[in-house]
């Protein structure tokens, strides 16, 4: 009868765990936002379609999915996740495309203004990505050279022929990594940082669960995780090809075990997940020229509204109790989610 009864138990514990508590109060609430790097919209709703996405369906029936597009910049990784991560257009980012960017400002990132609401101490930030270059930390590849006062001369240093130099160098390089790559101010102020390295997703996803289990005990957790691999096979195969459709499957795969780690861990029921993308893809196409179709997808219940690529932060802000309307600059999205 013990066995019994501590079986009973460990299904009651279980079913416990098993949805989001919308009621849980936002200042209470972990929260995961996951980029499928080139995923688009009317591609993952074909693969619901052919029940090939069960942990999205499963997700989406706890909560809901939206359709939302990308506007105001290029349908590419930089411009994009610069949008998703901080809520503003490129002029505030100075994150126009692949090619044209610059360090996002400090204190723009979403990880920044849930610091700022509730103390470094109070969240941790977490950025795991699979793509290096589009979601680069890196540094000025040119740096203005060292200086060397001459051991004769007392002059002051020639700050102006230097940066003369410099300027020079980047022009005959035709280097486009002037002052920083986007998150090279952004990743000093994460609590955790992983993301120097292309990988795929198996490996970007063992990361993730194992941050889970460190830092989901110690308290409330901000994690964006960015996984590549749709967005390589696109480039490889094509938009239409197996490999495409398989990569994607094969995101549904992790998010489901990321639902399960939350779960084992007993996180879950405060965790809300948020999954969108950076861009989506040309149909039929090996680019993403012009790959306005993205969604949002969570189990949050109170997402309720179609939108656009800049509601991305309102939104997860407003779920995770930051008062979006104290933020400045003023974020030029909407939270689509019903208010609480
Ligand atoms: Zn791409």
């Amino acid at each position: 009868m013990f066995g019994r009864s501590r079986l009973l138990f460990a299904i009651l514990v279980l079913a416990s765990a098993t949805a989001f508590k919308p009621a849980t109060p936002p200042r209470q609430r972990s929260a995961i936002l996951i980029s499928w790097d080139g995923a688009l919209r009317e591609h993952v709703n074909d693969c619901l379609k052919r029940n090939q996405m069960p942990n999205l369906a499963q997700l989406t029936q706890e909560g809901r999915m939206v359709d939302i597009d990308v506007s105001g910049h290029t349908t590419d990784t930089k411009a994009g996740h610069a949008q998703m991560l901080t809520g503003y257009d490129s002029n505030l980012t100075g994150v126009s495309s692949n090619t044209r960017f610059q360090p996002i400002p400090r204190g723009y990132s979403i990880f920044e203004r849930l610091q700022e609401s509730f103390g470094k101490k109070g969240i941790a930030t977490i950025m795991v990505t699979g793509k290096a270059m589009g979601l680069g930390p890196g540094a000025p590849r040119i740096s203005a050279e060292a200086e060397t006062p001459s051991p004769l001369s007392d002059e002051p240093s020639d700050e102006d022929g230097r940066q003369a130099r410099r300027a020079e160098k980047i022009r005959l390089a035709g280097e486009q990594n002037v002052s920083g790559q986007p998150f090279y101010l952004v990743k000093g102020s994460l609590t955790a940082w992983d993301g120097d390295r292309p990988r795929d997703a198996s490996k970007v996803g063992q990361k993730v669960l194992a941050l889970i289990d460190k830092f989901g005990p110690k308290g409330r957790f901000f994690l964006f995780v960015h996984f590549g691999d749709a967005d390589v096979a696109g480039h490889k195969y094509g938009e239409a090809s197996r490999e495409y459709n398989d990569a994607l499957v094969s995101l549904d795969a992790w998010l489901g075990r990321i639902v399960v780690e939350l779960k084992t861990d007993g996180f879950y029921d405060h965790t809300a997940i948020y999954l969108t993308a950076d861009h989506g893809f040309d149909v039929g196409t090996t680019h993403h020229n012009n790959a306005t179709h993205i969604f949002l997808a969570s189990n949050d219940p109170l997402l309720i509204s179609a939108g656009e690529q800049k509601d991305v932060v309102p939104t997860v802000l407003q779920a995770m109790g930051v008062d979006i309307s104290k933020i400045a600059p003023v974020l030029p999205g909407k939270s689509l989610r019903q208010k609480e």
